[in-house]
Formats: structure tokens, sequence, C-alpha cells
């Protein structure tokens, strides 16, 4: 039987599948791919006559199966780089299980699918990667290649990275995380991005594969502790790079430009700066040069300098200083906290919580709404 690929000059003119709908479908960026390869002479000779009426002769044979065809899928093959090579697989591992559809979210794809291979996917699916091999090889007409040596293939296991668990060796965060189906994007993407000397802590009651795919991906310190969970404390050793005084950084900061709010800004400003992490900050944009708030904020530990751009153009440049806070207390989990108020009577009871570093060391605000 004849296997059938096809080209980067189709022009998802959506012929062949039109002729051959059981072997040919058009993926989400519009362009052919084989759904499936021929399986008896009928779909044979539809796939011929898809390939006679592509506009662009993009649709052909592979000559010789030995040489001519890819390489096949195995175990250990990289998801992120077999899919840059066959784009058309994503669809196929989607059709597989739902968790795939992962793959369509940009920060993982370029995190998680960049470290992980189809041994690991079986893991997180659920599948047996027999049966992901066999898909995806059958898909590109491999199966014979991938046949000859997949025993070795699917011994491929995670023994290797668990064997890389090292000592903590450094101060662990207080905050914890908790593993699972509604977290996993949320704490890879945490994961990918802890800045040099920073560490992040998890618990959860499934061995955390993706994180430390990633971990070991990014060349991160880890430490995993089996109870009656995982405990996992992941660490970037790299060093932390010497940063410039603020005012030489102060451009970089993010811009909150009230100008045009039509209510009062209060309580956006607040919740800004309670977010604002030490020798960091943030440029308030606004008519006047708000001495009120400038000297709320220095109580919050914020020194400022002010820029007049315009008659009514104030830029306020306010960094945080670095915080004194005495992190002896080891307590591991913050109390999360909405504040809301209508009345702006309620503004010196916020101003105490907010520069108490007791409460701020133990609660959480999610939301701070004064009107
Ligand atoms: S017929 Fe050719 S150009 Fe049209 S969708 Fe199929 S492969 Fe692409």
């Amino acid at each position: 039987m004849k296997k059938y690929k096809v080209s980067e000059e189709c022009i998802g003119c959506r012929a062949c599948a039109e002729v051959a709908g059981d072997n040919f479908e058009i993926n989400d960026n519009n362009i052919a791919y084989l759904k499936m390869q021929p399986g008896n002479e009928d779909e044979e000779a539809k796939c011929e006559e898809a390939m006679d009426i592509c506009p662009v002769e993009a649709i052909s044979v592979y000559k010789n199966e030995e040489t001519d065809l890819p390489d096949a899928i195995v175990a250990g093959s990289n998801i992120k780089a077999t899919l840059d090579k066959h784009p058309e697989l994503k669809q196929v591992l989607i059709n597989l299980s739902p968790m795939f559809k992962r793959m369509q979210n940009p920060a993982l794809y370029n995190t998680l699918a960049r470290f992980a291979n189809f041994n690991d996917a079986a893991k997180v699916t659920g599948l047996s990667v027999c049966e992901i091999l066999h898909t995806l090889n059958h898909q590109l007409g491999t199966e014979s290649k991938l046949l000859k040596i997949m025993p070795e293939c699917i011994k491929i296991t995670h023994d290797e990275i668990e064997d890389e668990s090292t000592e903590i060796t450094w101060k662990e965060s207080p905050e914890l995380y908790i593993y699972n189906n509604n977290t996993i994007e949320d704490l890879v993407e945490k994961t990918s991005i802890l800045s040099p000397q920073e560490n992040i802590v998890i618990i959860s009651t499934e061995k955390p594969d993706e994180l430390l795919k990633v971990a070991n991906g990014l060349n991160f310190n880890f430490n995993i502790e089996k109870n009656r969970e995982y405990r996992v404390s992941i660490f970037n050793p790299a060093e932390k790079e010497e940063l410039l005084p603020w005012k030489e950084r102060k451009e970089d900061f993010e811009v909150l430009d009230v100008r045009k709010m039509t209510t009062d800004p209060f309580d956006v400003i607040l919740k800004k700066a309670y977010s604002t992490e030490d020798d960091n900050g943030f440029v308030l944009v606004q008519r006047f040069e708000p001495h009120p708030m400038i000297n709320m904020l220095s109580e919050m530990d914020f020194e400022h300098m002010t820029e007049q751009k315009a008659a009514t153009e104030f830029w306020i440049y306010f960094h945080k200083k670095v915080s004194k806070i005495d992190d002896s207390d080891t307590s591991t989990t913050k109390v999360n906290a909405v504040i809301q108020s209508a009345t702006p009577v309620a503004y010196p009871v916020i101003m105490r919580l907010l520069q108490s570093d007791k409460i701020r060391k133990h609660i959480n605000i999610k939301e701070l709404k004064v009107w």
C-alpha cells in the first residue's frame, strides 16, 4: 500500500479532503495533512485521485520507506521537536485525549512540551504509550519503523529524573502550592519563570511529573520527598544579577495612568502599591502632584520622585524599599482577604492594615475596593 505526504506547498483548497475525506483533513492552520494513510485499495484509489487534482502538486508518495519516510516517533521523542516538525500531529493528539489541548497554550507549549517526551505524555494523560506511538506513527506512515525499535523505547521512565533529587540547601519560601489538574498550568508557568535564587514548594497527591520535567530541563535543583503525598521543592540556582539603582531603571516601571478615571483612583493605586514587590516600583500619572497619596505610600515604605511633563501631567515614580520584615516566623500559609468599603471613612483602617508588617505577612489581599 502506498504512503502519502503533503508538502508545505499546500494552499488549503480542501480538494483532497473532499475526494478522500477518510485520509486527508485540513488542520487549524488551513493546511492539509494525512489523517490516516490508506488501509485498503479503495482508500488508496481516492488518495491517488486527491494527488491528481491537487492544484499545486502538494501531495506525493513516499518512494522508499527506509530512506524517504521520516524517522519513527518513539517514547523518548521530544514533544515540541516532534510537533514543530509535524504540526499536523497536534490535532491527532487532541483527538486522542483532550488533555493535549494544553499544547495550544503557547506558554505551556514552550515550556512543558520543550522538556517532555511521549512517555511523559502517556503518564499525564493516562493513555498507554503504545497507543500514542501507534497513532502518531500510523499517521506518518512510519509504523513499520516503530515496530523495529519499540521494545527499547517504551522502557524509558522517570527514574532518571528522580535520581537527580538533591538535598535542600536553599531557604524555602513559606508559601505552599497545591498541585492538581486545576493548578497545573499555573504552577508550570510559575516554575518556568523562577528568578535566580527563587524557589517554589509544591504538595501533590500524584508525582508532579510535568514540573519535574520543566525543572530538570531548566537545570534547576529540586528535592522530592514522598510520604503520604509528594512534597517537591524546586530552586533556581543561577546567581542574581546586580540591579542598577532604582532611579536608573524607573523607566521600566509599570505605568498607572489615572487621568481619565471617572471614579476615585484611591483603591486602584493602593492595590498596585500593595502588589508591588520590594525594590520594584510603578509610575503614577496624574493631572496634579497627589501629596496625600505620596504621604500614604511613604508610610508603606515607598520613596518617590516626581517629573512634571506638562501643565497637567505629573509622573510620580514610586519605588518600594527593601522590606525589613522579620522572616524568622515560618508560617506556611497566608489567609486571603477581600476588603470592600462603600465609604472613605474606612481609609485610615485600610492604611493601618497595609502598613502592618505582621498583617501583610499573614494576609494576602485578593481584592481591595473602596468607592
Ligand atoms: S488539494 Fe492540495 S492544496 Fe488543496 S488542500 Fe489538498 S493538499 Fe492542499
